[in-house]
Formats: structure tokens, sequence, C-alpha cells
């Protein structure tokens, strides 16, 4: 059998501070799977430079110029980690068997690459790194993010449950990912729908290994909020849920006070009148609020924008270059 051709798709946003021990480390398992005959010699490390502000893309270039297994794609401006992940994962399945999607700082166990290409090798089209434990999240980091899976699983999403973007995929099932055409990408819950033989590696997540986290609080919770608006309308359905309860409530009370005032003692008074004028207008406000948010979301798929745009990319100019002289 010929080896797979592997490629391993990093995103990068302002990681100058690791990203040379990211190159060093990849370089080597590449090496020794190589060595090993587990894949074959042509594979590469692609590293997605996504409108970084710091020395990141010169970093990626110069490395690049000095090994062949290094390449760059460089995206015209920030474009957030999902876009440049899939903007690595296209480019990548051009002249690859099957790609590893993987973040830059090393968070995640690099050794398991190698059980991830076994499985492949087994017939699985996706395998999904997944962490034992969470020991080096703070513990608000661990408690939201299980909250986060809890709730998704409840609204009927699946996802993998500590499954980050760690992940190995075939090109059959980037090519099946291709065709989700959304804008508003959530690639975590987009992959399982892809429905190919799939399976799990566990693995124990590290700390970063320099520079500091690009996800911060706000980039986490509208990420999480992208997750859940993508993936259900059961928000809506609860609004409308209450909407209904509340409804039937003051339905009650009418009948009440109607009642109480053909009988001579309706009851008048501020404080109810005012409670419920705020009661109602703050959940209208909610639904309003919350069906604004879905038709933001097809405004914005109705525009079908570019996710990323390519400014310069090293890989695809490799491998054109390979057919020329071929
Ligand atoms: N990243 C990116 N674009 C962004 C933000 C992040 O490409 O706009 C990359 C980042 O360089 C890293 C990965 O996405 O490789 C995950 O980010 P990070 O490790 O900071 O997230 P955390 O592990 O803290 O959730
Ligand atoms: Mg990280």
């Amino acid at each position: 059998m010929v080896e797979p051709k592997l490629t391993i798709v990093v995103p990068c946003y302002n990681e100058e501070e690791v990203l040379l021990e990211t190159i060093a480390q990849l370089n080597n398992v590449l090496g020794e799977l190589i060595t090993e005959k587990l894949i074959s010699n042509e594979s590469k490390l692609l590293f997605v430079d996504d409108g970084s502000k710091d020395k990141t893309w010169s970093l990626i270039y110069k490395e690049s110029l000095e090994n062949r297994a290094v390449h760059g794609l460089k995206l015209s401006r920030n474009v957030g980690h999902q876009n440049a992940l899939l903007a690595g994962l296209l480019t990548a399945k051009k002249s690859s068997d099957c790609v590893i999607s993987i973040d830059a700082d090393l968070q995640d166990d690099i050794q398991i690459i190698r059980e991830f290409i076994v499985k492949f090798k087994d017939g699985f089209d996706i395998v999904y790194g997944v962490r034992k434990r969470r020991d080096t999240d703070h513990i608000f980091k661990k408690k939201t993010a299980e909250f986060f899976y809890k709730l998704m699983r409840k609204l009927g999403v699946n996802l993998i449950y500590n499954h980050a973007d760690y992940r190995l995929m075939s090109k059959r099932a980037i090519d099946e990912l291709e065709r989700f055409e959304e804008v508003n990408l959530f690639l975590r819950g987009i992959v399982p729908l892809i429905g190919f033989p799939s399976t799990s590696i566990y693995y124990d997540r590290k700390e970063r290994l320099a520079g500091t986290t690009k996800y911060p609080l706000k980039k986490m919770l509208s990420f999480a909020f992208e997750g859940i608006t993508s993936f259900s309308i059961t928000p809506i359905r609860f609004v409308l849920l209450l909407g209904l309860v509340s409804f039937f409530v003051s339905f009650l009370f009418g009948c009440y006070f109607i009642t109480l005032k053909f009988l001579g003692g309706a009851e008048t008074g501020w404080t109810s009148l005012i409670t419920s004028i705020w009661l109602i207008g703050g959940l209208q406000l909610i639904a309003i609020g919350l069906i604004g948010e879905y038709i933001g979301k097809i405004y914005k798929e109705a525009k079908r924008r570019p996710k990323y745009s390519i400014d310069i990319d090293t890989f695809s100019m490799a491998h054109q270059l390979i057919e020329r002289t071929n």
C-alpha cells in the first residue's frame, strides 16, 4: 500500500512567541512518521497566518524557504480561527490524502498523531482528538465549557464532548465539509454531521506553551452563542413557550379582575400595573432580540460574502510547480 500523504494544518494568530517551537516539534513528528513509513515523504505542514499583526508570517515564510515540508498560507486579514482553519483544510486537501488540524500553541498532544494515522489506515475518515481531563484549564473555563457541552446536547446538537478542533479528516470528508456552505462556521458541530466512519482518541491537554490565549472571554462567549444559534432554533421555541405561558397567566388574571369589577370590588394599584408592564415589556424585548439574532444570521448567510481571501499560498504554488516539472 502506498503511504498516505498527510498535511498538518495549523491556524496562527499572533503566535510569534510559540511558532518556531511548534514548527520544530511538528517537523520532528512528521520526520519520524515518514521514517517509519507510516506516511508519504511528501507530507507537509501548512501554517495559516490569520492576519497576524506580529512577526508570525515572516517566521512562517522564512521557515518555508529553509524546509521543503513547511508551507504557509497568508490570509489577507484576520477572519477568525474557524475560517482560517477552513482555508487551511480546503487548501491542504488539494494534494493530501488526509489532513490533521491542530492549534499553534501545542496544548494538544502531538504524540497521538501516530494513532490518528493508524486509525485512518484502518478506514476511519474522521478521527477526533478528545481531551481526557481539563486540569490545565482554570476553573471558570472548565465549568463554562462543561455547561456549554451539556446545553448543546439538551438542544439536540451532536457535539463530541471535550473535542475542540484537533482532528484528522480524510480528503473525501473535507470534500463533504466543503459542501456545507454556511457563512457562520462552527466546525465542531458540522463535522459530526458529515457522518462518515469516525472514531476518537483520548489525550491530556497541556498548558499553552507560550503566548496568551487568542480566545478572551468575550470571544469565547460569542463563539458559544454562535454555536448554539447556528445549530438550534430551540431558544426561539422556548421564547414562544414563554409567550404562551404569560398569555395564559394574564388571561386568568384578566378573568379574575373583570369578575371582581362586576362584583363591585375591582382592585386597582400602581404596583401591579407597573410590574406587569415591565415584565411583559422585558419579555418582548428578549423575544425580539433573540429573533433578531437569527434574522442577523440569515442576513449574513444571504449576502454570501467570502469567508476569507488568500494573499500568499506557498502550498499550492509548490504543488503546481511539481505538476509542471513532471
Ligand atoms: N486563532 C486564529 N485566529 C483568531 C484567533 C485564534 O487563527 O482570530 C488560532 C490561534 O493562533 C490558535 C488557535 O486559533 O492556534 C486557538 O487559539 P487559542 O489557543 O488562543 O485558544 P484557546 O486554546 O485558549 O481556547
Ligand atoms: Mg490554545
